[in-house]
């Protein structure tokens, strides 16, 4: 350690003696950082006592070592030596790779170390594991994987059940160890295939026909009824393909559930406020798809306390069964309601009112639950849509001005904001 001060110093004949204080911080690991910065020497002329005062702040994990020194041959007395540590501000500060490993480089840690880390789960100590509890199984973040299988494996039969979110982390999170945010890519990836192959297998009936007519000189009409819907179920199938790029690109996570009921349904989780589709074949995915991009347009919203749908009307029921009409139209047809909606024309709000269901029910039935005025209700709605809509509730409406938010009626839904 070499010490150079403007007067004592090494000098025996300075009249100044060379007492200092000195702090060097060592890193976790020993390394000392900024040692030469952190001395104070005594002044010249600065009278008998002096008080020498150093501060240093640490930005990572370490050690301190503090001592007083007296460097010449002339008698310093230190006194009065103490030691302050002021608690950081930031209790802790944690940053992950990808599947779950601590950072520790650029990471605060607290003390007592806070240790519900990555997922909010909490990571278990004991024998020096390092696991985190996610509820139903404990994950290894060393390894990317669990030690158990998924109590719900036979609903991810592509993957193996020790696999953490399908191993990509970027893209999922497991909320408790048993389910996929954001459903199964592989899930979703197989209906948009089978919407889009749909899709060309129209295309191509119509080049085919295309074809034909020019070989036997149909004409533009015979032709045009030999089309018949394909054109417009084309156009039907790539909104519903846009939709669900919509979906992808969203903020909102979606998650897919398989059903082998016969309704699909679009809920919120209320605890991981995922928009849950769940759905059976893929006419039904279509449907309910078309329900989870409402929920994008602002058309519908959901109950934050128990996950049911808000604002749903007649109008958006019509929209889901067109775009299902469009993948699969004997899957809307055979639908027993007031008349057979053979086409996209007759599936209207009032057939929908119309539908009964196999168990005798009419969901959608005037008078009942469900919107069934002649007014389409979005978040965007206003008192005097909601009261026609809902005419039975007119005289407590018409307390609030006109232009009232329907949301301010709608309290603690969740919507696209
Ligand atoms: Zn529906």
């Amino acid at each position: 350690m070499s010490i150079t001060p403007n007067n004592g110093g090494n000098n025996p004949n300075a009249s100044v003696p060379s007492g200092y204080l000195k702090s060097v911080f060592y890193t976790q690991d020993g390394t000392p950082v900024a040692v030469s910065l952190q001395i104070k020497h005594l002044q010249v002329n600065a009278g008998q006592w002096q008080a020498l005062e150093l501060s240093y702040t640490a930005t990572e994990r370490g050690y301190l070592q503090v001592f007083a020194a007296n460097e010449s041959d002339q008698t310093v007395f230190f006194d009065d030596m103490v030691v302050e540590h002021t608690p950081q501000l930031i209790v802790q500060e944690n940053h992950y790779y990808p599947f779950g490993m601590n950072l520790s480089g650029v990471e605060k840690q607290g003390r007592p170390e806070h240790r519900y880390q990555y997922n909010g789960k909490e990571k278990q100590e004991a024998f020096g594991l390092n696991w985190l509890d996610y509820g139903a199984r404990f994950y290894d973040a060393q390894l990317g994987r669990w030690h158990s299988i998924d109590p719900l494996a036979e609903k991810y039969l592509f993957v193996s059940p020790y696999v953490y979110v399908v191993n990509n982390p970027l893209k999922f999170i497991d909320p408790n160890g048993k389910e996929i945010e954001k459903g199964s890519q592989k899930e979703w990836d197989k209906q948009k295939k089978k919407i889009a192959a749909r899709r060309s297998e129209l295309q191509k009936k119509i080049e085919k026909l295309k074809a034909k007519a020019e070989k036997k000189g149909w004409s533009k009409k015979k032709l045009a009824r030999k089309i018949g819907n394909r054109q417009e179920r084309i156009s039907r199938l790539s909104s519903t393909l846009t939709i669900m790029d919509g979906l992808e690109s969203s903020k909102q996570t979606y998650a897919l559930e398989k059903t082998t009921d016969e309704l699909g349904e679009t809920k919120l989780d209320p605890n991981t406020k995922n928009i849950v589709i769940k759905f059976g074949v893929t006419s039904n995915f279509v449907h309910e798809v078309t329900h989870a991009g409402h929920f994008e347009k602002g058309e519908v919203g959901f109950s934050a306390k128990t996950g049911k749908p808000v604002l749903h009307d007649v109008f958006d029921e019509a929209d889901a069964y067109q775009a299902q009409f469009a993948y699969s139209p004997s899957s809307v047809s055979q639908l027993s309601s007031t008349h057979t909606a053979n086409s996209f024309k007759k599936i209207t709000a009032s057939w929908v009112q119309g539908i009964i269901t196999s168990n005798n029910k009419q969901p959608y039935k005037p008078g009942g639950s469900a919107n069934t005025a002649g007014v389409r209700l979005s978040i965007n709605s206003t008192r005097d849509d909601l009261i026609k809509a809902l005419p039975r509730y007119k005289d407590m409406l018409m307390k609030y001005p006109a232009n009232t938010n329907i949301l301010r009626f709608l309290k603690g839904t969740y919507y696209k904001k």
